[in-house]
């Protein structure tokens, strides 16, 4: 999709809606079945999200998390009928490699019916929580293009401890083919620079480095390598007010409470200095 101002490729913008308590970090402190015991603060923030694309203007993706879903399906609607794009982050937000084949079609399969009977229409998407496809879940694509999904996006062309394949192509390419049905991924965006893949996507790597880095990593991913980035977002990324918990996360530290409170001022230069669409758009699905 060619941007109309100056050739520039239009970017995925995404959103990965879960909570603050729902994320690999947080794991052991509060594990699954303790969920429903936590503030929900989901709904909220991803109503100042949807604010944020209103006022400027941008379209994404949201890649809900289908527990949320089934609690709040008023947010998924609203999500749509804001014209933005519904799919899903799994169930149960379970890294894909420590699970079986079928427990991961389980998780999948649940999610993508969930979200389709609230919002009346098909979910073409996929992303993994904590970005877990790596060569341990080689079977994974599979499973997705055997559950009807058009694209994936899971795979981080860096090397991290908890995910990442660094040598995996960079930009959206397919990644399985079978019977005239293709499977697309669309890789979270990294900048190759001194021979390494920097990872840009958004998250963590958006609220603690400055936005000038991002600034100019996405200008040489779209400028030099005429190619769309992703960038990635959780709702709780934007709320200082969440809760604090103790927690070391499955590195050893954890980047969970570093600048929150100027994410939001960040997002909004991102979403005026640069071009969005939802990932089925910039993929050509739509
Ligand atoms: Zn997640």
């Amino acid at each position: 999709m060619p941007d109309p101002v100056d050739g520039a490729p239009v970017n995925a913008f995404s959103v990965d809606v879960e909570d603050w308590y729902q994320v690999a970090d947080f794991d052991a402190v509060i594990p699954f079945p303790d969920w429903d015991r936590y503030e929900s603060r989901v709904e909220r923030n991803t109503d100042a999200i949807l604010a944020l694309l209103a006022e400027s203007g941008c379209h994404g993706t949201f890649f809900v998390l289908t527990w949320n879903a089934e609690r709040h399906p008023a947010i998924v609607r609203r999500i749509a009928a804001a014209g933005h794009e519904v799919a899903t982050h799994g169930y149960a937000h379970r890294i894909v490699y420590e699970q079986t084949r079928e427990e991961f079609r389980d998780d999948v399969e649940r999610a993508k019916k969930t979200l389709e009977d609230i919002i009346g229409d098909p979910v073409l998407g996929y992303r993994a929580p904590s970005f877990s496809f790596t060569r341990r879940s080689a079977w994974a694509p599979d499973v997705l293009l055997d559950l009807g999904f058009r694209y994936d996006s899971s795979v981080f062309p860096v090397r991290d401890s908890l995910y990442g394949m660094p040598d995996a192509e960079r930009f959206p390419y397919v990644i399985r083919e079978r019977d005239g049905r293709r499977l697309v991924e669309f890789p979270i965006t990294t900048t190759a620079f001194l021979g390494r893949n920097l990872p840009l996507g958004g998250g963590a790597y958006l609220r603690v480095f400055p936005y000038r880095y991002l600034r100019w990593g996405m200008r040489r991913v779209n400028r030099r390598e005429r190619q769309p980035a992703v960038v990635y977002i959780h709702p709780w990324e934007i709320d200082p007010g969440q809760p604090r918990m103790k927690t070391a996360g499955k590195r050893g530290f954890s980047s969970h409470y570093v600048n929150l409170g100027r994410t939001e001022a960040k997002l909004r230069r991102l979403l005026r200095d640069f071009r969005f669409a939802p990932m089925r758009a910039v993929l050509d699905l739509a």
